[in-house]
């Protein structure tokens, strides 16, 4: 069976495995004990995997905390800035192609007084940045865009974006956990941007563990914004909970593979893409469309429409051999809310697969699809 869901999430690498192992084994101490060293080691081992992630994404090591994935780091960031500024203000400003994990913590403060401008994405599901300009008011506090979109690859201009936010004074969240590990990240060239979302189970790491990164400004002050959880401390108070160091380790230990492999990583992936989409053009010619920008995307990700065909019925036929999706994991029950926003029909929609690559497979593999 050949997986084609890596935007779903990864497999985990044996070098990651292998890390953990330990953490799982004899290295169970508490990394927020003192004095002994089970708790000294594995406080050790936190800050190196730190390390590691502090260098893919060029960030210092205060500017990260952990938590348990993308949704976590969502919520946390959204809710906390709207519970922090709502004094300022009760606008925030997000797109109609984001992630559920943004999108229903939107609808979830729209219930609290909260009101959304929800942007129009254009044909790939790409925020226009004079649309931002247009729709920040005076009581903006947030905008939130999605870096990479997990549904066609498609890649917002997140420097533009988080610019026009920075010269209006305005909050910026990006969920970047799509693009990790497939484009350069390099949150000192993003000044605009102030929080980061990622995750480690799409690069290769586990599940479970993801990030936020906050801005710290020039007197080392983080933007402030309300926790989520409260409780022992953890991460400079703005995320409590015992450190899941195994997880934290793989997640170290997959960042420092995503970073030192980044270009032949997005290479082959470049490259499997590009044989995957002619073997299909080959094989169904008239009868595909692809939904995905060749242009401006991370590579990896070809969405494509076969006409006339009913993709749960296509994906049920094709799962023995090829595992892929008709969009995201974490809304598979619905039809494409972010097909949907670039336009396409509910027929269109429900004729849409998307493949997803990962760098770990060959050209050979690719071939499968020939068999068809
Ligand atoms: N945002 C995007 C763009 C995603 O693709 C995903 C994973 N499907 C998430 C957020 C949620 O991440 P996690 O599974 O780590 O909670």
């Amino acid at each position: 069976m050949l997986y084609l869901d890596n935007s779903a999430t990864t497999p985990i690498l044996p070098e990651v495995r292998e890390q953990m192992f330990t953490y799982l084994e004899n290295e169970y101490g508490n990394p927020s004990g003192k004095y002994y060293k089970l708790a000294t080691d594995s406080k050790q081992a936190v800050k190196k995997a730190r390390e590691h992630i502090c260098k893919l994404f060029n960030s210092t090591e205060n500017e990260i905390v952990f938590t348990s994935g993308s949704t976590e780091s969502n919520n946390m960031i959204i809710k906390g800035v709207a519970d922090y500024y709502a004094k300022k203000g009760k606008h925030i400003i997000t797109s109609k192609a984001e992630h559920v994990s943004v999108l229903d913590v939107c609808i979830f403060l729209e219930k609290k007084g909260f009101e959304i401008t929800y942007l129009d994405v254009d044909s790939y599901g790409r925020v226009n940045p004079n649309d931002l300009e247009l729709a920040i008011r005076d009581d903006t506090i947030l905008i939130s865009i999605i870096w990479a979109n997990n549904e066609t690859g498609s890649l917002n201009d997140i420097s533009t974006l988080s610019t026009i936010a920075q010269q209006k004074n305005v909050l910026f969240h990006t969920d970047a956990t799509q693009a990790v590990g497939k484009i350069e990240i390099n949150w000192a060239k993003i000044p605009g941007v102030g929080f980061l979302s990622a995750s480690a189970h799409k690069v290769f790491g586990p599940k479970g563990i993801g990030i936020s990164i906050i801005r710290e400004d020039e007197y080392k002050q983080s933007i402030p914004f309300t926790p989520l959880i409260h409780g022992g401390g953890q991460e400079n108070n703005m995320r409590s909970g015992t450190y899941a160091v195994h997880n934290i380790v793989g997640f170290g230990e997959a960042a420092k593979l995503a970073n030192e492999r980044l270009i032949q990583n997005s290479e082959q992936m470049k490259l499997l893409e590009s044989s995957l989409t002619q073997i299909l053009k080959n094989k169904f010619n008239d009868h595909i469309s692809f939904n995905s920008d060749d242009k401006k995307k991370i590579p990896g990700v070809v969405n494509v429409r076969f006409i006339g065909v009913n993709n749960e019925i296509l994906l049920k036929k094709l799962a023995p051999i090829i595992a892929a999706s008709s969009g995201s994991a974490c809304s598979s029950s619905k039809p494409s809310h972010v097909l949907q926003a670039m336009g396409f029909s509910l027929k269109e929609v429900r004729e849409s697969i998307r493949f997803s690559l990962s760098p770990y497979q060959s050209l050979k593999e690719m071939k499968v699809f020939e068999q068809l």
